[in-house]
């Protein structure tokens, strides 16, 4: 069943590391590996467990039709732990207030809104000392039970199906070893959003920038006209960068600039930068604005050294699926057969299928049916994950 099922996945520890240079970066992300891999033989379906942690699985359907995939992670997030999840299983929610356990906090229908329109169903709530894990363990139990159920159609009335298990998607490193030939597959869904209702197919284009500043440092009394104070260079720096493309004052498909971290004394200083836009090419005159910065603060402080960096980091999955729509179609297809409503949302992020797009697999995201993800306050319906493992399996259906 799939509460149970669920239940069994959120107690198994899979926190990732982002400190780690190993793949997988935790060897407890194995403890959730090695079950699916042990569920999946019960299940008489043959799977592999590479060496990277990455765990795939094919079962075959009508030989007329390709394969299509489905993928979710089984790590959780570094913001809080994962370690000893106590589920809380609230049967008829009455609207009220839910207390987490006995850590004092609760979760609120005037602090999170979704929570009003769920009279009467079945949440999943953390104790509130660790995180749930439903991002994406939901996900993962999602597919299994979507797995169980497409085992009882007869082969020629399927398609067939391909999955695949990721570690380390929260440290960004789920896409690494990544095989399109071993997924064998036309195109995959990624299992590991909210609503059920979302249909994810944009994402952020993604770099980084790092700032270094060299000044020159002398004693304070005889500092005049000598020294440079790298730290007041870098607060410059930042002053100069446009101040309302920030996380906290954009939404939709606006980008931003986001500080991560600064260090500095007077000889020294660091800031790195992620940079994040839906628009390509507005992405490009944000790293132009770091490059422009860079000149006019080396003419103004000569004797200083200021060295940018930046890096690609991922890319929106939207310009592979204007080319290849398949995806995007068969789902839509899907949730019309079904009845359901269903909603274009631009992710405000990255998901492991944006690079498996890029690696020829196109990949959109779909709803897990659970919120607050990666704090105390994380939730999951019971309903909506059933609605999904419904969309799951309808995918498959011919
Ligand atoms: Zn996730």
């Amino acid at each position: 069943m799939l509460l149970e099922r669920f239940l069994r996945y959120v107690k198994i520890d899979t926190q990732s590391d982002e400190e780690s240079s190993t793949s997988p970066s935790t060897k407890k992300q194995y403890d959730l590996l090695n079950l699916l891999n042990e569920e999946l033989d019960n299940l008489g379906v043959k799977s592999s467990l590479d060496e990277y942690g990455r765990l795939y699985a094919k079962v075959e359907g009508n030989k007329a039709y390709t394969n299509i995939g489905l993928c979710a992670h089984v790590d959780t997030a570094l913001e809080c732990s994962g370690k000893d999840v106590k589920p809380q299983v609230v049967k008829d929610y009455d609207l009220k207030d839910i207390p987490l356990g006995n850590s004092g906090l609760s979760l609120s229908p005037n602090e999170f809104a979704k929570l009003k329109e769920l009279k009467g169903k079945t949440l999943i709530t953390t104790d509130g000392t660790t995180l749930l894990g439903a991002d994406d363990k939901a996900g993962v139990a999602i597919i299994m039970e979507v797995l169980e159920n497409y085992l009882k159609i007869e082969t020629k009335n399927r398609r067939g199906l391909s999955i695949l298990f990721t570690p380390d998607e929260e440290i960004g490193r789920g896409p690494e070893h990544f095989d399109p030939v071993k997924y064998g597959c036309e195109f995959a869904y990624t299992i590991d959003g909210s609503e059920p209702e979302a249909i994810e197919i944009e994402n952020f284009n993604a770099k980084s920038a790092s700032i270094k500043i060299k000044g020159k440092s002398i004693h304070p009394g005889d500092a005049k006209g000598v020294m440079i104070n790298a730290s007041l260079v870098l607060a410059e720096f930042m002053n100069l960068l446009p101040k309302e493309m920030i996380p906290s004052k954009t939404s939709g498909r606006e980008g931003f600039n986001h500080v991560v971290s600064i260090s500095g004394d007077v000889e020294n200083a660091s800031a790195h930068y992620i940079l994040r836009n839906h628009d390509s090419k507005i992405l490009s005159k944000q790293v132009e604005d770091f490059e422009n910065i860079k000149s006019k603060l080396e003419k103004e402080y000569p004797g200083s050294l200021i060295s940018l960096q930046i890096a690609d980091q991922y890319r929106n999955m939207a310009e592979v699926i204007a080319k290849h729509p398949e995806c995007k179609n068969h789902i839509e297809k899907v949730f019309n057969r079904l009845g359901f409503k269903y909603v274009y949302k631009p992710i405000r992020g990255g998901t492991d299928g944006a690079t498996f797009s890029f690696k020829g697999v196109p990949c959109p995201n779909l709803g897990t049916g659970s919120y607050n993800h990666h704090g105390r306050y994380e939730f999951a319906v019971l309903e909506e994950m059933e609605k999904m493992v419904q969309i799951g399996l309808e995918i498959f259906k011919l």
